[in-house]
Formats: structure tokens, sequence, C-alpha cells
């Protein structure tokens, strides 16, 4: 039999998928659980992705006529009662504010008083609070539209949390917006989802489904709720973002009203729209592999580690002074309007360690430079899309030349290999025998990896959606924007569907 490769992170993907991700994020250095039950402390590593994503999609969010604001944390829990359903689908994740101060007890410990007379609530979401601020700021039409985002953190208490995945308090954007009519509300939700599934695909390398949740998944209060969906590398799904039509339920809750052209007032229309630092749990399991993190170039908190090799103090100043003229060379240069990140690791460490530490970190280009390098003017390239093994020699100025074609490239290997990934493992299953047995793990005790996206037939009821939830734990992850009009049958009760829409397991 042969032996199985060595790999940097243990357990592999196939042997253990959930504790491969943990230790794929601790290998990485990117976050670690706090003394806060449910919350992250995020680290440099992990932040320094967070920020790349916020400031490339706050940029479209600009592009897109939107403007920032900041609204308080806390939310009194009389505004929150304004929406029944939201309420509803909120209730059981809040986490109140009953007191607003700390007294001595006598024994040198310390007392909750002051008890309010009205509790807050910490925002699991800001639609009332905002909805307070914008039933002041509309009057007309013509303080429309309204077109807000906000980033901010968020709790929604949660017991059972994985990093990045699900934490009691993650890091968010929150869009909301405020509009005249019905269509232009609409047209916006579906905007936003645009705007995301652009940047899952341009920035994260991540293939996303565009799509409309059924009624049993929507936003708590929501009209429409839309989606990008995305395939992990354990065939389940993620809900990468998701964009809401809330047509005038928050409006009217929240008293948003505007004069129109004629004189007459009427309800306004408004959508939400949220992705969160869960996108940077997308990126680990959508690339990462047995020797850890793979990250896309465009989010990567440093393009090229310099590893420096030498043996002695005066070749020492030699290698990095060579590598001082490469950084000038590439410091003019921009990759996507953005400035060469780069990280000059000269640490007392052998080589072998270096580069291993930056492999495990996904960095997408390291650059090994020794004398011998600097004799041949050359310098030796590894690729975080290619085998450890697999570096490659080539001329300094021709790497500074080809530097930013090599990123181009490693971001769309990346991105190809994960949608290949997706093609390979979504199947079009019209038989519900074939779809239970696509669902179900040959081993119950200990499942392996197995199901994928099975594009099935629905004939619209919540009987069907929620028999399948229960008996498989399988849900529509969406029904997608471009699905073809076709006659079928439903994959449950067999009765009539026009419609494909996207059955999966997820998070
Ligand atoms: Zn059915």
């Amino acid at each position: 039999m042969a032996k199985k490769p060595r790999t940097a992170i243990i357990p592999t993907r196939e042997d253990d998928y959930p504790e491969w991700y943990q230790q794929v994020i601790k290998a990485a250095d990117m976050a670690e659980n706090s003394d806060v039950r449910g919350c992250m402390v995020i680290k440099p590593w992990g932040y320094a992705i967070w920020e790349n994503i916020q400031r490339n999609l706050d940029q479209m969010f600009k592009e897109t006529g939107h403007r920032n604001a900041y609204f308080p944390i806390f939310i009194p829990k009389s505004f929150f009662e304004k929406e029944a359903e939201h309420v509803e689908g909120f209730a059981k994740e809040c986490a109140v504010v009953t007191h607003s101060r700390l007294e001595d007890d006598g024994t040198g410990k310390l007392k909750v008083a002051g008890e309010l007379t009205e509790p807050y609530i910490v925002r699991p979401t800001s639609e009332t609070i905002i909805g307070a601020s914008f039933a002041r700021w509309v009057q007309s039409y013509r303080d429309l539209p309204l077109l807000i985002n906000q980033w901010a953190n968020v709790v929604r208490w949660e017991l059972r949390t994985r990093l990045f995945l699900r934490t009691a308090e993650f890091l968010w954007q929150e869009g909301h917006t405020v509009h005249a009519t019905k269509e232009e509300a609409e047209e916006e939700t579906i905007k936003m989802l645009g705007v995301y599934a652009k940047f899952a695909r341009e920035y994260l390398a991540i293939p996303v489904i565009e799509g409309e949740k059924t009624e049993g998944e929507r936003f708590p209060g929501a009209v429409n709720t839309y989606t990008i969906e995305a395939m992990m590398q354990d065939k389940k799904a993620l809900q990468a973002g998701t964009s809401h039509f809330l047509g005038q339920n928050f409006a009217q809750a929240s008293d948003i009203k505007f004069q129109n052209k004629s004189g007459e007032v009427q309800y306004a229309w408004t959508t939400s729209w949220g992705v969160s630092t869960r996108l940077i749990g997308a990126l680990i399991m959508a690339h990462s592999d047995d020797n850890g993190l793979v990250l896309p170039p465009k989010v990567a908190p440093e393009h090229i580690i310099f590893i420096p090799i030498y043996k002695n103090e005066q070749d020492r100043e030699k290698v990095i002074d060579y590598i001082g003229n490469i950084i000038t060379d590439i410091k003019p240069l921009r990759y996507h309007d953005e400035h060469i990140r780069y990280f000059v690791d000269d640490r007392d460490m052998t080589n072998s360690e270096k580069s291993w530490h930056w492999i495990k970190k996904g960095a997408p280009l390291r650059i090994e430079i020794g004398p011998r390098d600097i004799e041949n003017n050359s310098v030796f390239i590894g690729r975080r899309d290619k085998d450890a093994k697999d570096k490659q020699s080539l001329s300094s100025k021709d790497f500074v030349a080809q530097l930013i074609s090599i990123l181009d490239e490693i971001q769309s290997n990346i991105f190809n290999r994960a949608l290949e990934f997706r093609k390979e493992n979504t199947k079009q299953i019209d038989d519900k025998d074939e779809f239970y047995k696509f669902f179900t793990p040959k081993d119950i005790e200990k499942p392996e990896i197995h199901g994928g996206f099975a594009n099935s037939h629905w004939c619209g009821s919540n009987d069907c959606e929620d028999a399948i939830k229960s008996e498989l734990k399988v849900t529509i992850r969406c029904m997608p924007n471009n699905a073809e009009l076709e006659d079928g049958n439903c994959i449950y009760c067999n009765k009539p569907s026009k419609k494909r829409v996207i059955f999966a397991k997820s998070y």
C-alpha cells in the first residue's frame, strides 16, 4: 500500500473535516476562542483579511451610490417589538442589557445595580433602530432613495459556535435603503445581491449561485430574501450573503413615510443586505488544503513573503540588499489598484521552517533568495496554488515584469479549482431514491464527506420542504435566479413542478 504523504495539517480534510477546519485556523494564526464563551478573538492575520474584504466591498458600495453611517449598538425593547415576525425570528438569540451600574456589595465584589426602566437589546441586526432615524430623515420624495450602509458588530447569542462561521459576536456590514416605489426597492435588492456575487467571484475566488430563498428560509420580516450560496470542500453549502426586500413591513413598523409628487403621504419601501466575517470561514473552507490556508491574492494580507537565505553576516547583508532592490522595483506596481503587499521574514529560523510557516498561512508567493540567486541575478519562487516542492527560478527582472500576471494567474487558478469542484459535485437528480442515496453517508457512525448540490424539482409546498429537512437535514438553498422553466415532478411528492431548485446540506 502506498504511504500517505505527510501533510502540514493533521487531520486531513478527508479524515475529519470539522477538525481540519479548526486546525487550519490555528496553524495560520487567524483567530482563537476567547474567555467569553461564543466570542472570538480575531488575530492580525485574520483581521487583515477582513480589512481587505471591507475595503474592497466598501468601494463597491460607494460606487453604487451608498454612504456609510453609524447607529447605536443598543435597541430599545419597544422598537424591537414593532415588527412581529422580526421579534419572533430573533427573540431566542438576543443579549439584553437590563442594568446600568456596578456597586460594591460590601465584600469587595461587584453587584449589578441601576435597573433600567426599559431594557436594551444588543443589536442582532439594526432594521428597527435605523428605521427610527430614517423616519426622521425621510419626509419628501426628494429625500429618496436613501442609500445607507453601516460597518458594525452584532450579537446573536449562540452557544454552539465555530470560529468565523457561527459566533455570538461577529463583524459585518448592513445596508439599509429606502425607496419611493416597490420596483425601485426590488431593483436595489437584486443589485446588491449582484454586488455580493461579483465580490465573491472576483475577490474571494468563490463561485456562487444567486437565488431566492423559500418562505421558510426568509429573513424574519422580509417579503423576499435573496442569497448567494457557495459550495465548501465537504460539499455542504454556505450562505455567503443575503439581500432582503422588506416591502413596507419595516416602513410601517418604524413609520417611514414621505410626501409624493402629488402631495400625498405614503409609506416607503425598504431593503436591507449584509455580509459578515463568515466570508472568512467560506474562504477557508472553499480553498484551503491539507497543508493549510490558501488565499486568493486579492484578499491576502501579504502577496509576497521574501525569505532571505544566508550562513553568515556578510552574506546576510548582500541578500538583504538584493531583496531591497527588488522591493524598490515592485513598489511602483499596482495590483488591481492596490499596492503590492510584502513582508521580509528575517527571523532566526531555518529556511524550511519559514517556508512551511507561510505555506500554512496561505501566502500566495514565497520568494527565497540566497547568495547563489544573487550570482545568477535570479529569484526562487514558491506558489501557494502549486505543490510546496514545485518551485521555479526566474531572473529578478522577469519576476518584476511578470509579478502582476503571476498574481492574476494564482487568483484565477484558485477560482477555477473551486468552480470545477462545484461542477463535479452538482447533480441533476429526478429520482427520489437516488436523491436519498445522494444525501446519505455510507458510514452512518462516522459520516464521510458526501452529498453535494442536488438540482431537483420542487412543487413549492412547505410540507415537502419540511419533510426533506427533517428526514435528511437537507434544505433548499435557493431557487436560482437563472433557473429555466421546465416541466418536471417534485422530488418528494411527485406533483408537477416548473422549476429546479438547489438542495444541499449546509452550514
Ligand atoms: Zn412536493
